[in-house]
């Protein structure tokens, strides 16, 4: 059987400011899918980066009187250490300041300028400094003479450029969207994709005159590469386009683009004409994901993360208090991936005490404890046997789980795996009492024991990509046939058979069973 490949990438990341919980909220539902694909067989390429060819960058650097490059190079590394306290499973890290994505740009502009896809002129317009963009006329009369997104000035600017063309590709771009109806997601961005597209692509600008910093132009060095154009290169030179041909074969088209609804259109239409003006095959899917806003909990407003706010959550914060598990799983559970969601210290420990400590949690400490206290560790006569399922209609569950997993309402998923496979099992033992039980009729403890166990086990298969730590954690803790190395959804559907007797050996602490969510006050 030929092993299918899965290549996924989420955006690059301005290095001017550390990441928060939006940056990370992003990394984490593109690490879900990355690792789901792993556990389902599939060979994964996840790729992500820091976009440093920037003005704002070369500047923030100069502000802090260090070199560019050395700048970009301490944040990559601050990124890195945050994405890997996450957890974050990439397989490669691109700094678009390497002189191989610079040498591979160069390689891509010149052939779409070969390919007569380029030409020279004049643009004048409304530029915002911050956005490092020319707005349109329109933006900035909506916004009463303002950047629509900084509130900030405008400046007229006016400069010989060279241009893409952007306008020759409408035609193929509503053919392409119209082939591939799942190109764009979720559905409200392609609506609003299809409405833009049909209204008129205009040529776009692609270029900067006088810039130090940045990727220069092969054939007039006077010019550097618009920052735009050079960041959505690093999808293709992330896997060896310009370079290492095989590779880039191996790995394209990608699978999905991980990316904020807020730079859908870059994705969606700037982009698959790009690639189509080189002669490369556009992406499969492009995934805009909505926002996180932190909830005031003194006031009850909803805010956009920002600086001038002094809203902003740092992932390690979180990581530091709670854990990392737990960041993943409230971003994932409360924030509906396609949609937007809120922050509040206080809802994170809510959902943190009620839906990991108390229940995923607990449902694994009354296991190990009763297994451990009364029976040695190991369940008798259990050897040959499958536990009873509490939730007959199991299969089905699992298939909706995984296609939530698949079409990234993660959210979904977990609730779904919540309510109808974990909260049963909590239920039935609150009905069966076992700690009562164990005194009476030891043997029909045994049974119930075994019976809670098998929610745990399905439970750790289908978290595996979401809490890779406590997952592996249960898992292992049990002698389970299969090793967790292989374990795949499918796993999940229908009990396993015991081959010896269900034996138990929790991680511990001081010689305590370690709680796997400790409750927080
Ligand atoms: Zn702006």
């Amino acid at each position: 059987m030929q092993t299918r490949k899965f290549f996924l990438t989420t955006a690059i990341d301005y290095p001017n400011s550390r990441p928060h919980i939006g940056t990370a909220f992003e990394k984490i539902g593109a690490d879900i899918q990355a690792r789901y694909r792993r556990q389902q067989g599939y060979d994964v390429f996840f790729l992500m980066g820091n976009d440093e060819n920037t003005v704002k960058v070369s500047k923030k650097a100069a502000e802090l009187g260090l070199p560019t490059q050395d700048y970009c190079n301490d944040m990559a590394r601050q990124f890195r250490e945050v994405w890997d306290a996450l957890d974050i499973s990439y397989d490669a890290f691109i700094q678009t300041s390497s002189p191989r994505h610079h040498a591979c740009c160069r390689k891509f502009i010149q052939r779409v300028y070969d390919n007569g896809f380029i030409y020279k002129g004049d643009y004048t317009g409304w530029y915002c400094e911050g956005c490092e963009a020319f707005k349109t006329d329109t933006e900035v009369k909506e916004a009463g003479g303002v950047c629509p997104i900084h509130k900030t000035p405008v400046v007229r600017r006016s400069e010989p450029c060279y241009y893409f063309r952007q306008s020759a590709f409408q035609e193929r771009l509503l053919q392409l969207f119209d082939e591939r109806p799942e190109l764009i997601q979720p559905e409200s961005r392609r609506n609003e994709i299809l409405e833009y597209v049909r209204g008129g692509l205009k040529d776009v600008n692609i270029t900067r005159l006088g810039e130090s910093w940045g990727i220069r132009l092969p054939w007039d060095p006077d010019f550097t590469i618009y920052v735009w154009f050079d960041a959505l290169l690093t999808y293709i030179t992330g896997i060896g386009f310009g370079d290492d041909e095989q590779q880039f074969a191996k790995w394209w088209p990608c699978d999905i683009h991980f990316i904020g609804k807020d730079i859908t259109r870059f994705h969606c239409a700037l982009w698959p004409a790009m690639l189509m003006a080189a002669g490369v095959e556009p992406p499969r899917q492009v995934f805009g994901h909505g926002f996180v806003y932190i909830k005031n909990e003194e006031t009850g407003a909803v805010e956009k993360i920002s600086k001038s706010l002094g809203n902003v959550v740092e992932p390690m914060q979180i990581i530091t208090r709670f854990s990392a598990e737990a960041f993943r799983y409230y971003f994932m559970r409360e924030c509906p991936f396609p949609g937007d969601g809120e922050f509040s210290w206080s809802r994170f420990a809510e959902v943190y005490n009620s839906e990991l400590a108390n229940n995923l949690g607990n449902l694994f400490s009354r296991v190990a404890t009763l297994v451990t206290r009364n029976f040695g560790g190991t369940l008798p006569q259990t050897a040959g046997q499958a536990a009873e399922l509490l939730d007959p209609d199991r299969p089905d569950t699992v298939r909706q789980i995984q296609q939530h997993v698949e079409s990234c309402r993660y959210n979904q998923a977990l609730q779904t795996l919540w309510q109808s496979i974990l909260n049963p099992a909590n239920q039935f033992a609150d009905r069966k009492e076992p700690w009562k039980l164990v005194k009476t009729d030891s043997q029909a403890a045994a049974r119930t024991l075994f019976t809670m166990i098998e929610p745990l086990r399905a439970g750790a298969i289908l978290l595996k990509p979401f809490l890779p730590r406590a997952a592996e954690s249960i898992y292992r803790s049990f002698n389970f046939h299969t090793p967790w190395e292989q374990v795949r959804y499918e796993d999940a559907m229908t009990p396993a058979r015991q081959t010896e007797d269900l034996r138990i050996e929790p991680p511990l602490e001081n010689g305590k069973i370690k709680p796997l969510f400790p409750r927080i006050a």
